[in-house]
């Protein structure tokens, strides 16, 4: 089998590959390790209406390595999916989100706002993963209609039927769906007419160039009338400059998200953005 393979399985016994390989399973047990010791921690990022109060929150995820720092998503979440480790991570990530909401909701003040979670495609595709979702916001005591889940496109493809049942179980509880970074997936019009989403996300890459790129403007105006039609809600994400916003704002859309409003915060800074964030 070796000598009909001949030189290519030289390949296997590349020092860089062999060096990126021993990185990978040294990071896959830092982030097990990670998750044993809690060093994972929410950021908040508001999301804002065209008066400027906040109307919800996007749980992020964070890595509080002690030796790496603070980790973005980015740099784990890919290997967490491969390596399974995205299933408790994920499921963290609702119970620490749904403690949020429960919090929000003690409050008459921020009762009213939305917390969002991202959800990676093996979460959702796990077949207890409505069980899941269930089991956390009856533990917590969270409010179902206050909790938003994030998919993205690519996530829904592999079984359609599937996701529109998964999503509408949920809906029947009061929880909404939103479809994030709209247009840089395989985006289909058909799924975004079957698919039950209560929310559209504009993806950052459209809003970055808005002033500058005809295309993208075409794009995001497309977007915000395609949602007015199917009465989904739209949302513009990176949202950097008061102009994106007020050129967002002209097309129609009235929620946004965005470095401009705020950068993703820490609980303890989320208190201090609220206070003066909120409708009076
Ligand atoms: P996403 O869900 O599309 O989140 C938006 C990302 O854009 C966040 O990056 C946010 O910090 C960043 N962002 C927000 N406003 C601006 C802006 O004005 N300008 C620019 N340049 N960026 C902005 P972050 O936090 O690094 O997260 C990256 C991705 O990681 C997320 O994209 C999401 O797909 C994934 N992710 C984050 N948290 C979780 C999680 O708890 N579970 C899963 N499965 N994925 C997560
Ligand atoms: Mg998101
Ligand atoms: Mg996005
Ligand atoms: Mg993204």
């Amino acid at each position: 089998q070796a000598k009909a393979a001949g030189r290519n399985t030289m390949r296997f016994f590349d020092p860089a590959i062999q060096e990126a390989a021993l990185v990978r399973a040294s990071l896959e047990a830092e982030l097990r390790q990670g998750l044993a010791r809690q060093e994972f921690v929410l950021f908040y990022q508001p999301q804002m209406n065209s008066a400027g109060n906040v109307i919800g929150l996007e749980a992020l995820v964070r890595w509080n390595n002690p030796h790496r720092g603070m980790v973005s998503p980015a740099d784990f979440i890919l290997l967490a999916e491969d390596t399974g480790l995205i299933l408790p991570l994920g499921r963290w990530v609702l119970e620490e989100a749904c403690r949020m909401l429960v919090f929000l909701t003690a409050n008459s003040s921020t009762r009213h706002l939305s917390v969002a979670v991202n959800v990676s495609a093996l979460q959702f595709r796990q077949p207890d993963f409505v069980a899941v979702v269930l089991d956390v916001l009856h533990s917590s005591g969270a409010h179902p209609g206050r909790l938003k889940i994030e998919l993205t496109e690519s996530l829904l493809l592999e079984d359609i039927e599937g996701a529109i049942q998964k999503i509408n179980e949920l809906k029947k509880h009061g929880v909404r769906f939103s479809l994030d970074d709209f247009g840089t997936g395989y985006s289909s019009l058909t799924y975004l007419k079957r698919l039950p989403f209560n929310q559209i996300k504009i993806d950052q890459s459209f809003v970055h160039n808005i002033l500058n790129d005809p295309r993208d403007l075409a794009i995001a105006n497309t977007i915000i009338a395609l949602g007015q039609t199917l009465h989904v809600a739209v949302i513009a994400e990176g949202v950097e400059t008061s102009t994106q916003r007020d050129l967002l704002a002209q097309c129609g859309c009235t929620l946004f998200q965005g470095y401009f409003f705020s950068r993703p915060l820490p609980e303890a800074q989320l208190q201090d953005f609220l206070r003066r964030h909120l409708a009076a």
